[in-house]
């Protein structure tokens, strides 16, 4: 049986103070994993305010570059200094708003398993693509580009997060019947190269997740947690859903 994992995106959000009190109001559990992802630069203070906490803390995209000329641009060296465990790649907004490629994502999330981080790879199809009847296609050729740069036996390390676009921030959850389809095809392509592996690889609903849906969606067999972004901003809210996830 695998862990269900609670993470939360908080994007572009929080002041220094804010953030510090959204950590302090956060309850963590035994039963589920709690990852909280903010900006770059609230990750010191964050990872103090997280010191004896069980949460851990990821960030929201890093180089795949080790180091050198990169201006702007953040080493996963650098994440490891301030006790960051998981790094969230290739999500949505990073793919369409500064064109990650495929092939960019592959490089970020294999560098990241190099250093033995946990990355949280983000995929996931346009309205557009789903009207089509492609959903299955688009999500598999964006987890078909990191498998083979990394390799199966690796894969098990990687956490998946489905995110269908249209979900994002729209407050329109897909159903649970919707992403179970999608994290079964998923977990069956994985399984395609191995079985083993794919029994073992977390698969992450994000996409519109609250208190309100988050149970019904953590019942489905092949869904293993959620990835939440404006949801997680709210401490009692994201507690209700880490909750849901026992
Ligand atoms: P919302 O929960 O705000 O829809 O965002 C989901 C997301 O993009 C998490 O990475």
């Amino acid at each position: 049986t695998r862990r269900k994992i609670v993470a939360g995106n908080w994007k572009m959000n929080g002041s220094s103070e804010s953030v510090v009190e959204l950590v302090k109001g956060l309850k963590s559990n035994d039963a589920v994993d709690v990852v909280i992802a903010p900006t770059f630069v609230y990750l010191p203070v964050v990872s103090d305010a997280l010191k004896g906490s069980e949460i851990k803390l990821a960030a929201q995209t890093v180089s795949e570059f080790a180091s050198g000329a990169y201006t702007g641009e953040v080493s996963l060296a650098m994440l490891k200094d301030f006790s960051v465990s998981h790094v969230i790649l290739g999500h949505s907004e990073r793919r369409s708003l500064f064109l990650e490629t495929d092939a960019q994502v592959a490089k970020k999330v294999l560098a990241t398993l190099e250093v033995g981080l946990t990355p949280i790879l983000c995929v996931g199809e346009t309205l557009e693509q789903r009207e089509a009847g492609t959903t299955l296609d688009v999500c598999n050729a964006q987890v078909d580009a990191v498998l083979e740069l990394v390799g199966v036996e690796m894969f098990d390390k990687v956490v998946i997060a489905y995110e269908p676009v249209w979900a994002i921030g729209t407050g329109k959850s897909a159903t649970s019947e919707q992403a179970q389809e999608v994290h079964k095809g998923i977990r069956d392509n994985i399984a395609e190269k191995s079985l083993e592996i794919a029994q073992k690889v977390a698969i992450l609903y994000g996409g519109s997740v609250k208190a309100s849906n988050s149970a019904e969606l953590f019942a489905q067999p092949d869904i293993d947690g959620a990835l939440v972004g404006g949801a997680s901003l709210d401490a009692k809210e994201f507690n209700s859903i880490i909750e849901s996830a026992k």
